[in-house]
């Protein structure tokens, strides 16, 4: 049933949400189909397992909805990348530009062992801010990015430039 799914057909697209000029993709219409999400799912594993990946980290809130599936599918380990404050043992952190001013994402220190190999997934690739900030942290833990995994990229805004060198799989692309 995989293939005969058209992800597309499931993302709805609403216009200048949430500020005039943006096409936002909404993938709520998406994971409310129980069928179309394990279909991405699966399908976003036959794209990544070659990479032989010992963990995944996500960034909070829609890459847990994508990258904690996947890490069971694969089963293999999820590590939660958090806004700054929110996690209760050691961090260290990384800061990101927004549109007015900055804001920082954290991981436990012990969240990633030197060497491992590591895949970062989120809902969606735009101007790749979010996911260079990731790469940043799991390099500070010293783990291997192997690849970056997204059920929609934004190819205009050429976020994959932000991390050259590193794999990008996506399902669909606008
Ligand atoms: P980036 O850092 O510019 O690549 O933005 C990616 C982050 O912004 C992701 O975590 C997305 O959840 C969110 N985002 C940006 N644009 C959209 C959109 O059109 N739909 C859903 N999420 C978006």
């Amino acid at each position: 049933t995989n293939s005969t799914v058209n992800f597309k057909d499931y993302i709805r697209v609403i216009e200048d949400f949430p500020t005039p000029g943006i096409s936002f993709k909404d993938i709520t219409t998406l994971l409310k189909d129980g069928e179309a999400y394990k279909a991405a799912i699966q399908a976003l594993k036959k794209q990544v397992e070659h990479y032989n990946i010992d963990v995944i980290a996500g960034p909070e809130a829609r890459g847990f909805v994508i990258g904690a599936p996947l890490a069971l599918e694969l089963g293999v380990g999820f590590v939660p990348v958090r806004k700054s404050g929110k996690l209760p043992s050691k961090t260290i952190s990384a800061s990101y530009s927004l549109e007015y001013g900055t804001d920082q994402l954290a991981m436990h220190e012990d969240a990633i062992k030197p060497g491992q190999r590591v895949l970062i997934a989120d809902d969606l690739l735009a101007t790749g801010g979010t996911i260079a900030t990731v790469v940043d942290l799991v390099k500070q833990l010293g783990g291997e990015v192997v690849g970056t995994a997204f059920l929609i990229e934004l190819e205009e805004l050429q976020g994959r430039k932000k991390f050259e060198g590193i794999d990008v799989q996506s399902l669909v692309t606008y």
